[in-house]
């Protein structure tokens, strides 16, 4: 390789690395980057305790300075209301724990497992619903991916493997590249999956090297990012989507419905628009995961169905996502219905 492409490359890593060292944790610092009031916003350094505040400042820029009901902040900022306690919402919603033949492997579903490949990401998400995930006993790079991969090999029906996290992104280009080669080389293993909200959080991530990591193998490659507003996808993001689909990776996308971020039909609508000059196909939009300390992001079903109906109006069925919701112990996700 040319030395100046190698010093471009070792440059773009730097800068992701760089960024992601430099994202903001602490709550009042981002009170004053964005010119806002503490008093709009009690408790945060207490409800940031126990999840703490994380986000790159590319998010911050695409945040309207002064606006206590930004639909990006609302995603990331502690609040009070994180605090409230809630019978019905708990620690292991979607019951991961109880789906883990190894450790960092969950097999929920018919021909395809998901891999807990880090803890870490580069934003952390109020309303995530492995906030409370163990992930320091539970994530599959402990060993190398050494147990996860035995186990794929030896469940001939697994055709599919998904990366998820945290987010699978955070890795070094050679530690993808060593889980990728392992992956590619069992027979059955036809399609990976990668889960990753880092195209909207932290677009420098998206190297031409990551890139050609990621098309390296035999694999089919999908890419499942997890965007909820259009206001995510400035033009940074969108270049980096573009490059993503022209390498040849199927790009979809899946939201989770928020009180007061997305649950409008003009604001869900627009997203759709929005990903699909990215490239990026509208897949699943979410019900939120009942986890503790995200009781005030929730929409109800119905007015959920509604807003689903309001969007079929408007948009060519091929921008409309799917409504699911995900139950502990179900086959699939369940889709949510019209009456
Ligand atoms: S990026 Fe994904 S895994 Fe990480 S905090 Fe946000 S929703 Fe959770």
């Amino acid at each position: 390789m040319p030395k100046s492409t190698l010093y471009q490359l070792n440059s773009l890593k730097a800068d992701w690395q760089q960024q992601l060292s430099q994202a903001i944790t602490d709550p009042l610092e981002l009170l004053n980057l964005l010119d806002l009031d503490a008093t709009d916003f009690p408790l945060i350094q207490q409800a940031s305790e126990s999840f703490q505040l994380k986000l790159p400042r590319a998010y911050v820029d695409k945040i309207e300075p002064g606006n206590p009901d930004d639909p990006l902040l609302k995603q990331v900022m502690a609040t009070a209301a994180e605090l409230d306690t809630d019978e019905n919402y708990c620690a292991d919603p979607v019951g991961d724990l109880q789906s883990m033949p190894v450790p960092g492997l969950l097999h929920k579903y018919h021909g395809r497992v998901l891999l807990i490949t880090t803890g870490a990401c580069a934003i952390h998400c109020r309303y995530c619903f492995r906030r409370h995930f163990p992930y320091s006993d539970n994530h599959s790079a402990k060993n190398q991916w050494q147990e996860s991969i035995t186990y794929i090999d030896q469940n001939t029906d697994v055709s599919e493997v998904i990366l998820s996290g945290g987010d699978p992104l955070i890795l070094s280009d050679s530690k993808l590249q060593q889980l990728i080669d392992q992956l590619n080389s069992i027979d059955h293993v036809t399609t990976l999956r990668i889960h990753s909200r880092i195209p909207v959080t932290l677009p420098s991530r998206i190297t031409d090297q990551l890139i050609t990591t990621l098309t390296s193998s035999n694999l089919q490659i999908c890419m499942v990012i997890h965007a909820n507003h259009s206001n995510e996808i400035g033009d940074e993001e969108q270049t980096a989507l573009r490059h993503l689909n022209q390498a040849g990776i199927t790009l979809l996308n899946q939201s989770v419905l928020l009180r007061g971020v997305n649950d409008c039909s003009v604001i869900l609508s627009n997203l759709s628009h929005r990903l699909f000059e990215s490239k990026v196909l509208p897949y699943y939009l979410h019900m939120l995961d009942p986890v503790q300390g995200a009781s005030h992001f929730r929409v109800n079903e119905k007015q959920a169905v509604k807003l689903l109906k309001d969007l079929r109006n408007k948009l060519p069925g091929y921008l409309v996502p799917c409504l699911v919701k995900e139950t502990a112990g179900e086959k699939s996700k369940l889709p949510l219905f019209e009456l």
